[in-house]
């Protein structure tokens, strides 16, 4: 069977650098190149030790697709670069798998478009974490018998986007099930902006940042005389490649836009 040419954007980052690790220890998986704005030119070997075998690192994504022909893209970057590799990979023919976190609801349509409109399968995925998607699946499935629910998601202190992308996720899952419902005291003001949480639907999402956190969520379920907390922890990032490893293989088996872990698992 022939290998899948992958392209990584993002080598240097946290998740890049799991990416490139797995990918290169995958018998079935072939890493052509990578996109790093800052080092085009010169091969991954030179920004990465680990990585002993000629990678080439492109500038840009539409110079690494034309050079390399990759069949799928797996970006790890930022919302901005990450939105404009997912469209560039579309363009070019290439299947994005798309880690980074961030996106605009437009984005995200654009995208579903875009994809559909050229028949290239795409996959993004907000937690490549089996466990989360299982915490996910499972909160949505408590909301069925909870109404009151505070969503608490806890990630180290350089992630730019809050609310995490997971915990937008389990509060849109769990709000196909549950009605909107205000929670706390109808009088409840807060004497400090900000100490209710975000408000979705009436549900409340918090978010905590810490050095010495990775990516954490517990999400909490309020009765009368009784509580329910689904939690889980990622206490490294090697528990979110085997999530891109099999998005990477099922992208290649889609037409169009998949949104979330979840919707790929048997
Ligand atoms: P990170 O360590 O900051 O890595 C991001 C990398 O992207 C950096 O090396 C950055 O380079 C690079 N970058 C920025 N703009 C770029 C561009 N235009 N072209 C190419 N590379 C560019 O962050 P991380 O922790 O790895 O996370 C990356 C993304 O994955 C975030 O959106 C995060 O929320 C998300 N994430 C997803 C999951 C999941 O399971 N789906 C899990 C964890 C994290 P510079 O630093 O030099 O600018």
């Amino acid at each position: 069977m022939d290998k899948i040419k992958i392209t990584i954007a993002g080598p240097r980052g946290k998740m890049g650098q799991e990416a490139v690790k797995m990918v290169l220890e995958t018998e079935s998986f072939e890493l052509v190149s990578v996109i790093d704005y800052k080092h085009g030119g010169k091969s991954l070997a030179a920004v990465l030790p680990f990585v002993h075998t000629d990678i080439p690192i492109y500038g840009n994504a539409q110079d690494a697709f034309e050079n390399t022909r990759p069949a799928v893209l797996i970006d790890l970057t930022t919302p901005e670069a990450g939105f404009q590799h997912a469209k560039a990979a579309l363009m070019a023919g290439v299947r994005p798998v798309v880690g980074t976190t961030g996106f605009t609801n437009d984005q995200l349509d654009e995208l579903k478009e875009l994809s559909k409109s050229k028949e290239i399968g795409c996959i993004i995925a907000p937690n490549f974490a089996i466990g989360a998607v299982l915490m996910m699946k499972f909160s949505s499935w408590a909301a069925k018998y909870f109404q009151d629910i505070e969503i608490i998601e806890m990630h180290h202190d350089q992630k730019l986007d809050a609310p995490s992308g997971t915990a937008v996720k389990t509060a849109e899952m769990i709000n196909q099930v549950r009605e909107e419902k205000r929670q706390g005291h109808p009088n409840e003001k807060e004497t400090v902006p900000g100490a209710r949480g975000a408000d979705q639907k009436g549900m409340r999402i918090h978010s905590v940042r810490l050095p010495g956190l990775i990516a954490h969520q517990q999400v909490m379920f309020g009765d009368s005389g009784q509580i329910l907390t689904i939690r889980h922890d990622s206490t490294n990032r090697a528990s979110f490649m085997s999530g891109v490893k099999v998005s990477v293989e099922t992208v290649m088996k889609l037409d169009q836009l998949v949104y979330g872990l979840e919707n790929i698992l048997e």
